[in-house]
């Protein structure tokens, strides 16, 4: 069994200036319905939210009220937005090679109903989805969030859409780069060849290439026509799932990944971080547990990396995409706006750490300590540290010349199992010191 001792000590020079925003997502404008008992203007007055996104609301009056208390918001529009019938009409959806609207796996067993997702290359469509956001625009967002901007693409385990439309621009496109038949069709193609699945034949890949070519295309052209329709006052916002940056995500300029338990680690939060420095994006990134450690590691883990993190309220609970039940976590103020002040306080200032690593190279801490950093601001050293260590080793933390004020975070596995030399594993620690 291997004891580690740490001696810190505190020899800070200034750095830089931590960043914090504070960010929340609400659906949709709480309360909405009469029995519903959350408040989205409550939740930003007590969270001080500082920005909104990810908002399904057309609402003049209660927008109003965010623009009010100069709170940005993005509103959001997905594939799935009605036709004027009121439902998602088979006409102008992504249709799979039977001629049926496809539902994506993850919305199965969803109780609406009314989930058939809009063609890329259906102009009726793009319509609605252009008057959608030129009111959107009108109702003073900052950004358009488009929630699953993959469309088409999205279903490329199925080929993509065989509408008329998708299957009349393949020939085109198809006829634009090699010699075919100019009466070719392509689910024809399909359908008359024997084939075990679309992507043993000719052709298939490149209709799929064709199928996100479609996908780039229209959002281009509606971001266009957007950004002449208010003089360029808008941005696009979308969820880039695991952070990913791909040809289509990269047409939006803020991306908002949500994070699953599996990728709530360090390692995969730097390798999205390493992603911004290289193409210069902005990203969110949002996660939800009812396992308060796994919401501060993952916090935690953001700030670290400079990567705003959004603040867990109205937001899809990870642990229930197991049961297809949709469970939504609204943050409990208790838990969550210590650590919100902490990081956003304004006087906070990182200090080198160069010597603690020193001082922590020496005991393997790269064994040990995935994450350290150390803040000042006046009065207080703040010292944080995560660990991820075995059950086969303990650590024990000593800080010359201060007092431990207090423990932010986990300050009773600090105290009992540190001091009483117990085990401690896959901890984070947030320390107070005064000198
Ligand atoms: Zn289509």
């Amino acid at each position: 069994m291997r004891i580690i001792f740490l001696f810190v000590v505190f020899f800070c020079n200034l750095l830089v200036y931590a960043q914090f925003k504070v960010i929340f997502s609400s659906r949709t404008f709480h309360p909405n319905s009469e029995t519903d008992t959350l408040n989205t203007l409550k939740a930003i007055e007590d969270f001080e939210i500082e920005q909104l996104d990810w908002m399904y609301c057309d609402s003049k009056i209660k927008l109003n009220k965010l623009t009010e208390k100069n709170i940005p918001f993005s509103l959001a529009i997905n594939p799935m937005i009605p036709d004027s019938s009121g439902y998602c009409t088979a006409k102008f959806r992504v249709l799979d090679i039977e001629g049926k609207p496809i539902v994506a796996p993850w919305m199965k067993n969803w109780s609406n109903k009314n989930l058939f997702w809009g063609c890329a290359n259906n102009k009726d469509f793009y319509e609605l989805f252009l008057s959608k956001c030129k009111k959107y625009a009108d109702l003073k967002c900052y950004g358009i969030f488009v929630d699953d901007a993959k469309m088409n693409f999205q279903f490329a385990d199925k080929n993509g859409c065989f509408c008329d439309k998708c299957l009349e621009e393949f020939s085109s496109y198809l006829l634009n780069k090699k010699s075919i038949d100019n009466k070719f069709n392509y689910k024809e193609y399909i359908l008359n060849t024997k084939r075990d699945t679309f992507f043993d034949k000719k052709y298939s890949l490149e209709f799929q290439q064709f199928q996100k070519k479609s996908v780039i295309d229209f959002h281009l052209k509606w971001m266009d026509e957007l950004k002449k329709y208010t003089n360029n006052k808008i941005k696009f916002v979308t969820n880039n799932y695991g952070g990913n940056w791909g040809e289509i995500y990269s047409l939006f300029d803020i991306g908002l990944a949500e994070i699953n338990e599996k990728n709530n680690s360090l390692e995969i939060i730097e390798k999205i971080s390493d992603k911004l420095k290289i193409n210069k994006k902005e990203q969110y990134l949002s996660f939800a547990s009812t396992n308060s450690y796994d919401n501060f590691k993952f916090i935690l883990h953001s700030y670290f990396n400079n990567i705003v993190c959004i603040l867990p309220w109205d937001h899809v609970l990870n642990e229930s995409f197991g049961d297809n039940k949709i469970k939504r976590y609204y943050a409990n103020i208790e838990e969550i706006k210590p650590i919100f002040d902490f990081l956003k306080n304004s006087n906070l200032k990182e200090c080198d750490t160069l010597i603690l690593k020193d001082q922590l190279k020496r005991i393997k801490y790269k064994e040990t300590i995935k994450y350290i950093k150390l803040f000042e601001d006046s009065e207080n050293y703040y010292l944080s540290l995560y660990n991820d260590l075995n059950n086969d080793k303990k650590i024990k933390l000593k800080v010359l010349n201060h007092k431990l004020k207090y423990s932010l975070i986990l300050s009773d596995v600090f105290k009992t199992k540190l001091i009483s030399k117990k085990k401690i594993s896959g901890t984070i620690i947030l320390l107070k010191f005064q000198k």
